[in-house]
């Protein structure tokens, strides 16, 4: 998120019946913020070009983890044989897969539109662009326009998949995460642009439905936002799994000859040429901002065509801009958060700002990697003494009762009060294990509370007693300035 200086709104804590407001965007943050201000009394018009519910409802998380869970099921009947169970052959169903999938999207996104229909929001089908200071038309999906302003404008438009500038990507059929969750047909050879958490959860999925895949990812190692031996010991997971990796490679163009998509990448110095059936595109995100027009507004975009905002989520007097569109940790909790500060801000006084929130999240991985806070990577800068206490998967009870044994509990400690700074679980129901320490975390528990707890046996968060009764690698947090 870009960090720039509005000047203060008016006071707003105790708005009038008449207070009007265009949230611009159905997503994770405006839909509930619409809802919780119609509640409020104000008259509130909410502008969706799609659907309500936005990309975590329609085209992320909840298809890709609907999704997941058959992969892991085909995954499970597979290796049964090591638990003593013969599941006979696999056979996998994708039409019947994507029809599920599709139809808990189908109830999410209808839920999410009679929600705010209920709260008394009016709501409008068509693509909003801004015309003047909080002033904007909208394009109506079924004909015409319509101009409308508002005292305050909320913008929650999301962001869209990035395609990158690869000669022959328009022309080769390139898909997107979007369009993959549509897809019908399996792919017999899937090729993956980008090794990034999108990519990695797709890179699983599919070859555990039975499609082989070939990650081609431009850095030297994956994940370089998570310690070295976690991102290596997912890598060894996948790869288990049949997932091949072309780490330090340089797409250089694609081009489609008959079924086929040839990728052309330059690696260790030499060129090589991958045939796929199908050609996924993961490179990132981009701020749906373009035809926006957010200038007319008053509002100013970074160089990544996010839009800058205050600690507040003000971007312009009385404009708001919520979520994604913001640049920063893209998360579906994290645009939920926003709406909670701007709607506590103008509804309850509250001074909340986006600094210091924790950030957690979790890769849908299998293993899966939770995350808030410090890692060891994190606290060798951080330039004091920190403990890091880690426990593989291999040592915690439960994981070998159910044969889940791959992976690593971490957590990072501060040296002097033994509070803790950050964990990272990769393991399975590594987010939950996660989560239970992110809320020590917040509770503020020490190390110490957690080793001597009672916890109930055998689960696996029990083993955060024995995580913090190893040995602690001692850092100095200035390892890295020098
Ligand atoms: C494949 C995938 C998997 C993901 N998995 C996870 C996960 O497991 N956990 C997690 O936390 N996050 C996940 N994410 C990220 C998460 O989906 C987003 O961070 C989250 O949806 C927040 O988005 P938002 O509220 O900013 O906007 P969005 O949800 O993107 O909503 C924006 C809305 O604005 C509408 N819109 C855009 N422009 C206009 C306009 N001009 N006029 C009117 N309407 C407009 C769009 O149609 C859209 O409905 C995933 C994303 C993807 C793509």
């Amino acid at each position: 998120m870009t960090q720039t200086n509005i000047p203060d709104s008016p006071p707003s804590n105790s708005p009038s019946p008449a207070t009007t407001a265009l949230v611009i965007g159905a997503g994770q943050a405006g839909g509930p913020l619409a809802g919780a201000l119609a509640g409020a009394g104000w008259h509130v018009t909410l502008i969706e070009r799609e659907h309500v519910g936005g990309t975590c409802v329609n085209e992320g998380c909840t298809p890709t983890k609907a999704m997941i869970a058959s992969a892991r099921a085909a995954h499970v009947a597979r290796r049964s044989g090591a638990l003593g169970v013969s599941a006979g052959p696999v056979a996998v169903d994708l039409n019947g897969i994507v029809d599920r999938v599709q139809g808990i999207v189908r109830d999410f996104r209808e839920g999410s539109r009679a929600g705010v229909l209920k709260a008394g929001v009016e709501l409008l089908d068509g693509q909003a662009r801004f015309t003047g200071v909080r002033q904007v038309e909208v394009t109506l999906n079924d004909g015409g326009t319509r101009q409308l302003s508002a005292e305050y404008v909320f913008i929650n438009v999301g962001a869209s998949p990035r395609m990158p500038d690869l000669p022959g990507v328009q022309d080769v059929g390139a898909m997107t995460s979007r369009d993959l969750l549509l897809l019908r047909d399996l792919p017999t050879h899937l090729l993956i642009l980008g090794g990034g958490y999108i990519s990695l959860e797709f890179a699983q999925l599919y070859a555990r439905l039975g499609s082989r895949v070939t990650v081609v990812e431009h850095g030297e190692r994956l994940l370089s936002h998570e310690d070295e031996d976690v991102a290596n010991a997912l890598q060894a997971v996948l790869e288990d799994e049949g997932v091949t990796f072309l780490l330090g490679a340089e797409a250089l163009q694609t081009q489609r000859e008959g079924d086929e998509i040839t990728l052309e990448i330059r690696r260790d110095g030499e060129t090589q040429t991958l045939t796929g059936s199908h050609l996924l595109v993961a490179v990132g995100r981009t701020p749906n901002t373009s035809g926006l027009n957010v200038e007319a507004t008053g509002a100013k975009l970074g160089q990544h065509g996010e839009i800058q905002v205050d600690g507040h989520l003000r971007a312009a007097e009385n404009v708001y801009a919520l979520g994604d569109v913001k640049g920063g940790p893209a998360f579906t909790h994290i645009s939920y958060d926003d709406h909670r500060i701007v709607r506590d801000a103008l509804l309850r006084g509250s001074g909340r700002e986006v600094g210091g929130r924790p950030v957690p999240y979790t890769l849908f991985t299998d293993p899966q990697l939770g995350r808030v806070g410090l890692d060891r990577q994190g606290a060798r800068k951080l330039g004091r003494p920190t403990r890091i206490y880690t426990l593989p998967m291999s040592s915690v009870a439960r994981a070998i009762e159910t044969g889940e044994t791959a992976g690593l509990m971490r957590a990072v400690v501060d040296d002097a009060t033994d509070l803790l700074l950050g964990a990272t679980v990769l393991g399975h129901e590594g987010g939950e294990v996660m989560s239970a320490l992110q809320l020590a975390m917040m509770g503020g528990l020490r190390g110490a509370d957690l080793r001597d707890a009672t916890l109930a046996h055998p689960t696996l968060c029990e083993s955060i007693n024995n995580l913090f009764m190893g040995k602690p690698e001692t850092l100095s947090g200035t390892e890295d300035s020098g």
